[in-house]
């Protein structure tokens, strides 16, 4: 998966003007040639283990079953990554592939700023030029990741038209991507877009699972019974489950943000609410109105709001290979500070979706049974929101 055209099942693909499939096409190629060098592969393994602190360790969250009384809940550690998450996984592989490619800068839009730090790390660490775009609106709302961005060398380009947000920051980043796409990339920061990216970044994290499953069967004897993470785009959420694939008798869940209410139509849920449909390049489950055009979403995480999801998990919930549930912002807060007060971990309120998923089911399951949550990144960034939010 995916076959020659990037389609997982009717998902995916490449729904953009012909002469951006032949680009595509082209970073297609040469990822397919590059990534099985040994010179590619040891680099990137090298970094993995020596940057970002690879492998991340699995838990026992011992305190929390106990409270909860039912199945036992393990955490997949990604939150211990250097730069807090998982989304380092993929920008090492996209800034080592355009090295390899010699392509001169790489370009992306960043919203809350997460991929946008990943992504200028490691084009600092790599060597290249990077270019953020990022709405006004935002640069004032994430000072600290702005900072750090500045810091890490990356040239930032504020975005002033439109509602001055992620999606003109897209806008903005495209059209300059588009002035020399020959030698200059696009990083995608999620399984999205059109392919090769949803199979490449997919690639990329499957580093999550692949680690997951060996220390599982190593440190428990057995493979989990279930296995959940939270679902933006869907990068942590394939990383993790790409490994347990084949593995029948392990439940695969994905977490969807349900913000205020599925009801309220104030959330992101795109499995449980949306309908197929292309959107950014590629064909999936999305969130539209009637005329087609993106619905606005929304999650207490940042991270999670965005109106399509990736092509394979569109693809696992037809074939009830994976189910897809939603939790909304207060479950995500209860689990948050739970979490936080049970474990002494704080999670990203992204992370803490999945959290919460699993404390609602692990007080059904039975204590034999286990729960194997990727805890996708670290809370830092959310403390003074959260801290706000309850007159902490
Ligand atoms: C960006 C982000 C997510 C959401 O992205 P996916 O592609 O769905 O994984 C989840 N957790 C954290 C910590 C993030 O930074």
């Amino acid at each position: 998966m995916p076959d020659e055209k990037g389609y997982f099942g009717e998902y995916g693909g490449q729904v953009i003007p012909p002469d951006l499939v032949a680009i595509m096409n082209d970073i297609n190629r040469a990822y397919q040639e590059i990534s099985k060098t040994p010179s590619f592969k040891d680099e990137l393994n090298d970094l993995y283990t020596h940057y970002v602190g690879r492998p991340s360790p699995i838990f026992y969250a011992k305190r929390l079953t106990e409270k909860l009384g039912g199945a036992k809940i393990f955490l997949k550690r990604e939150d211990l990554n250097h730069t807090g998450a998982h989304k380092i996984n993929h920008c090492l592989g996209e800034a080592l592939l355009a090295r390899h490619m010699g392509k001169t800068k790489v370009i992306a839009e960043t919203g809350a700023g997460q991929h946008g730090v990943a992504l200028a790390t490691a084009c600092a660490l790599v060597g290249i030029d990077c270019e953020i775009h990022m709405g006004e609106v935002d640069i004032e709302k994430e000072r600290p990741n702005v900072t750090k961005m500045k810091i890490l060398g990356c040239t930032l380009v504020p975005v002033s038209r439109g509602t001055r947000t992620l999606k003109d920051a897209v806008d903005s980043a495209f059209e300059e991507y588009l002035k020399d796409p020959v030698n200059f990339i696009y990083a995608i920061g999620s399984v999205v877009g059109p392919h090769p990216f949803p199979m490449m970044v997919r690639d990329f994290q499957s580093i999550i699972g692949k680690e997951a499953r060996a220390q599982f069967l190593e440190e428990q004897g057995r493979l989990p019974d279930v296995i959940t993470a939270c679902v933006g785009g869907g990068s942590n959420a394939i990383g993790l489950f790409t490994a347990f694939l084949d593995d029948e008798l392990v439940d695969i869940v994905g977490v969807e943000p349900a913000g205020r209410g599925l009801e309220t139509g104030e959330h992101a849920a795109t499995m449980s609410k949306g309908v197929k449909g292309a959107l950014h390049g590629f064909e999936c489950y999305n969130l539209q109105d009637q005329s087609g055009e993106p619905l606005p979403v929304y999650s207490i995480a940042s991270g999670l709001d965005y109106p399509g999801v990736g092509p394979q998990h569109c693809l696992l919930k037809d074939l009830g290979r994976a189910k897809y549930v939603a939790i909304d912002d207060e479950e995500c807060i209860d689990a948050f500070m739970t979490l936080s007060r049970v474990e002494g971990i704080i999670p990203a309120l992204e992370s803490a979706h999945a959290v919460a998923y699993a404390m609602k089911i692990a007080k059904k399951m039975s204590s034999n049974e286990t729960i194997l949550v990727n805890l996708s990144g670290r809370g830092d960034k959310d403390a003074y929101f959260i801290a706000d939010k309850l007159g902490l």
